[in-house]
C-alpha cells in the first residue's frame, strides 16, 4: 500500500469514529511511522500471510540462482506449499505454529525429530516406508549446505512465530474490493434500476459458482499440477534458450541466448502390406527435392520419376514446390523455379502442383496394373484406347466389368462410369455421347464371356 494513500484513508476512518486497532499489511514500516510521526498514532502490526509467503520464495528463488546450489523450482513451490500450510493450521496456537516451522525445513531432508504426526506422514506410520511424494525422485533432500541455508532463511520466520499465529489474509480486502466493483456506478449516471439489479445478481451468481468450484479439493489439485506443469515448461524453455524469454533480462550483460535447435523428427516408417492377392510388382521412384532435410524443415518435391521393372512403365513430372531451391540443389538437378513454372538447365518444363502430380502417379499406377487386360477392348473395338485408360486408371480390369455386369448388367456400368470420386470428377466419363456408344456394346461383349 501506497503510505500517502493509507494515511489518508486511516484518517478517513478515524474522522467517521471507526476505531483501528490492527495494521494489515506486508510488513512495509513506511505507513506506521507516518501514523506515529503526522497523526501521532501507535497502531499494531499485522502481516499479510500471502506477502510472508511470498517474501520467503523471493528469497528462495534467489537461492536457487546461485552457482553451486542445487535447489529446483519444484521444490521451491512445495516448501511454499508447507508454509502455507503450517500458517493455516495453526492460527492462535503460537507453541504450535513455533513447532511447524521449526520442523518444515529438516522434515525435507528425512529429519523427523521434530515433526509432529498432525503435518509427517512419517510420524504418523513409524517403520513404514515414508516418500515425500513432492520432492525429486520422492526421495528426502540430501545436500547438507543446502540445509543450513534453508534454516537460515527460515530463521528469522521461526523466532517471531508468534506474530504469525494472528495472520491476516488480504483476500477479504480484494473481496470488498469486488463487491464495490459490482455494484451500480451511480456517479455515472447509473441508477440501480431493474437492469442494474438484474446484471448484479447475475454477477454475483456466477461470482459464487466459480468461488465454490475454486475451493473444491479437485480444482485445488488440478491448480497445483498446472503450476508443476509450467514450472517444466519454463524449466525446458530455459534449457533450450538459454534466459533469453525473461522481463527485463536486456539490462543484463553476458546474457546466454544460443539456442539449442528442436528435434530432429524421427520418421514413422511402417511395413507395407499387400491388400491384393496379386503379384506385387517393383517399381522404383526417384525425388528431386528442393533441399535435403535440414532439423525439422523437410524440404519439397520438384521432380517424381519412377519405372515399373516388370512392364518398364514410367512415370516422369516435375512439380512446382512451395518454397525456394536452394543453390545447391539447383546446380545438382539443374530445376529452377522461373516465374510459376520450372526450367531445367535452361529449357522451360511442364509442371504440376503436388497434389495434382501425385493423383497423377496413382492413377497412372493404376493404369499400368489393368491395361493390359483390357486390350481386348480395344481389338474387338467396344471402346477406344482413350476411354480404356480412364476405365483402367479408375482402378477396373476386365474381372471387374466382368463382375459388375454379372451384379447389376447395364445398368450396374453405367453407375459405376459415371458415379464421382473424392475430388468430384466422375469415376470414368460423364460424356453422355460416350457412355451411349461404349456401355452397350461393353455389356454385349461380357454377356458372351460369361
Ligand atoms: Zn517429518
Amino acid at each position: 500500500m501506497e503510505s500517502v494513500s493509507g494515511e489518508k484513508g486511516v484518517k478517513e476512518l478515524l474522522e467517521e469514529g471507526t476505531p483501528i486497532e490492527y495494521l494489515e499489511g506486508d510488513g512495509d514500516n513506511t505507513l506506521i511511522a507516518r501514523l506515529k510521526s503526522n497523526l501521532n498514532l501507535t497502531m499494531k502490526k499485522r502481516f499479510d500471510r500471502n506477502h510472508v509467503v511470498k517474501n520467503i520464495g523471493k528469497r528462495l528463488y534467489m537461492l536457487h540462482g546461485e552457482k553451486g546450489v542445487k535447489l529446483s523450482k519444484n521444490v521451491i513451490v512445495h516448501i511454499q506449499k508447507c508454509l502455507k500450510y503450517v500458517f493455516a493450521k495453526n492460527q492462535s496456537d503460537d507453541t504450535g505454529m513455533k513447532e511447524n516451522l521449526r520442523a518444515i525445513i529438516p522434515h525435507q531432508f528425512g529429519d523427523h525429530s521434530l515433526c509432529q504426526p498432525r503435518f509427517c506422514g512419517y510420524k504418523r506410520k513409524p517403520g513404514s516406508l515414508y516418500s515425500h511424494r513432492s520432492l525429486p525422485y520422492k526421495a528426502p533432500l540430501k545436500d547438507n549446505n543446502l540445509r543450513s541455508r534453508l534454516e537460515s532463511i527460515f530463521q528469522p520466520i521461526i523466532s517471531n512465530a508468534e506474530q504469525y499465529s494472528d495472520l491476516g489474509s488480504s483476500q477479504q480486502c480484494e473481496h470488498a474490493n469486488r463487491e464495490v466493483h459490482y455494484s451500480a456506478h451511480t456517479k455515472a449516471g447509473l441508477s440501480p434500476g431493474v437492469h442494474t439489479i438484474r446484471y448484479a445478481e447475475k454477477c454475483a451468481k456466477s461470482r459464487k459458482r466459480s468461488s465454490d468450484l475454486s475451493q473444491l479439493p479437485s480444482t485445488k489439485r488440478r491448480r497445483l499440477i498446472l503450476k508443476q506443469e509450467r514450472a517444466t515448461t519454463q524449466g525446458a524453455q530455459e534449457a533450450l534458450e538459454g534466459v533469453s524469454y525473461q522481463s527485463g533480462i536486456g539490462h543484463e550483460q553476458d546474457i546466454d541466448i544460443e539456442k539449442i535447435p528442436d528435434a530432429v523428427p524421427r520418421g514413422d516408417f511402417k511395413l507395407v502390406t499387400y491388400i491384393q492377392h496379386d503379384k506385387p510388382t517393383l517399381v522404383m521412384v526417384d525425388l528431386e527435392t528442393t533441399d535435403l532435410i535440414r532439423g525439422s524443415i523437410i524440404p519439397h518435391i520438384t521432380q517424381i520419376s519412377a519405372v515399373d521393372y516388370d512392364s518398364g512403365d514410367t512415370f516422369d513430372q516435375y512439380v512446382v514446390p512451395k518454397m525456394p531451391i536452394t543453390t545447391t540443389a539447383q546446380q545438382v538437378t539443374g530445376i529452377v523455379i522461373c516465374g510459376s513454372n520450372l526450367t531445367v538447365n535452361g529449357s522451360p518444363v511442364q509442371s504440376l502442383p503436388i497434389k495434382e502430380t501425385l493423383e497423377r502417379f496413382l492413377f497412372h499406377r493404376e493404369k499400368a496394373r489393368n491395361i493390359r487386360s483390357l486390350d481386348v477392348l480395344i481389338s474387338s473395338s467396344v471402346c477406344k484406347a482413350a476411354t480404356a485408360k480412364n476405365i483402367a486408371g479408375s482402378g477396373l480390369n476386365l474381372s471387374r466389368l466382368q463382375r459388375i455386369y454379372s451384379r447389376d448388367g447395364e445398368d450396374g456400368l453405367q453407375n459405376t462410369f459415371t458415379v464421382k470420386n473424392s475430388e468430384g470428377q466422375p469415376r470414368v466419363t460423364s460424356s453422355k455421347r460416350v457412355l451411349e456408344t461404349v456401355i452397350p456394346k461393353l455389356a454385349d461383349f461380357l454377356k458372351k464371356r460369361e
